[in-house]
């Protein structure tokens, strides 16, 4: 087992699923205390009863990015009980519906620029002002390969993952002098209930996914996890303002 996390305070958004459940299991592996965040309670108190039994320190609440109030109560508690947060991952964020751009909801592209942009933004404002006090922090923030490419058929998510991009270079260079890291995770596609979801309503979607990738597979949420806990760790000492494509090649072709 890798020690990199030992004695870190770890806060995960969105842990109750997917890449953030994963990420927290593998930052538990190796010794983080972990305030763990989301709003589907039932599957969060399943995954932190889990962790405790494999002997992790664990806060956990229902957190909606949505709410600043969530967000600070979370932290506090979190810090208060486990110490500070050194490194915060601000996974939380959803697909939306697809649809064409002339077409969209307003109210839909306004919902998942509300989760995905600003809930990152609250995410990372709850938890900087401790971090520069302290001269320490990590944030992780994930965006999405679709922050980097503009695939059709999603116009409010890629709209919102190229602006997490942008949000995580700008908080880097405020922050740097202030001894903070901040960058972006982006994965392609990956197995988690998000992708399940989307292959249920558009047939053929996880096969042709799967050949359009030149690793010829998806990637599993535990190796975007891996890739998640070395931005989040100090191997990765001198990368900020970064965005790490985790795609298995697909936006380099
Ligand atoms: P997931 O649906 O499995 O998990 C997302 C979790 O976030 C869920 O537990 C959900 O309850 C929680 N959540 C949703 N809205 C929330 C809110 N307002 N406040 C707090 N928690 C909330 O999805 P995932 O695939 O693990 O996605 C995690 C992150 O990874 C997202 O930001 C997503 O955009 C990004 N991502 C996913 C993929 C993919 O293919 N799965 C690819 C690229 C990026």
């Amino acid at each position: 087992m890798d020690d990199r996390y030992i004695d870190t305070t770890v806060l995960v958004t969105g842990a109750a699923s997917g890449i953030g459940r994963a990420i927290a299991f593998a930052a538990a592996r190796e010794g983080a205390r972990l305030i763990l965040g989301d709003i589907t309670v039932d599957r969060l108190a399943d995954a932190a009863e889990e962790l405790r039994a494999r002997g992790a320190q664990v806060v956990h609440a229902r957190c909606d990015i949505t709410s600043t109030a969530d967000l600070e109560s979370l932290v506090q508690r979190g810090s208060h009980e486990l110490g500070p947060v050194d490194v915060a991952f601000a996974n939380a964020g959803v697909l939306g519906s697809p649809g064409d751009v002339w077409s969209y909801s307003e109210d839909e592209f306004t919902r998942i620029l509300d989760i995905n942009v600003t809930g990152t933004w609250r995410t990372v404002r709850a938890v900087l002002p401790a971090m520069i006090e302290r001269r320490r922090g990590i944030i992780v923030a994930t965006a999405s390969a679709a922050g980097l490419i503009g695939p059709a058929g999603l116009p409010a998510y890629v709209a919102s993952k190229h602006a997490v991009v942008g949000l995580v270079k700008s908080t880097a260079m405020n922050v740097a002098a202030h001894g903070i890291r901040v960058n972006a995770l982006c994965p392609h596609m990956v197995d988690t209930p998000m992708l399940d979801k989307v292959s249920h309503e558009i047939p053929g979607l996880r096969e042709s996914l799967d050949q359009q990738t030149p690793l010829g597979r998806v990637a599993t949420s535990e190796e975007v996890a891996r890739s998640a806990l070395w931005l989040g760790s100090d191997e990765s000492s001198f990368v900020t303002g970064h965005a790490l494509l985790v795609d298995g090649g697909l936006v380099a072709q």
